[in-house]
């Protein structure tokens, strides 16, 4: 089981939210869906690509 929380992500973020999965795939296309969702602003401000951030995910991504 993968895990990432938005916290992994960003320690300032007061948002609980957690992705879970088999693969560390899985738990980025989650978190990338929650992002959008939730945190469309701070993505903006990330600039990055839906490959770079999927990959900066994917690296994120802890059991
Ligand atoms: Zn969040």
């Amino acid at each position: 089981m993968m895990k990432l929380n938005c916290k992994d992500i960003n320690p300032q973020i007061a948002c609980t939210f957690e992705a879970t999965g088999e693969t560390a795939k899985e738990v980025a296309e989650k978190m990338m869906e929650h992002v959008k969702m939730e945190h469309a602003d701070d993505l903006v401000k990330m600039n990055m690509s839906d490959e770079q951030m999927m990959a900066m995910l994917e690296g994120k991504a802890h059991g």
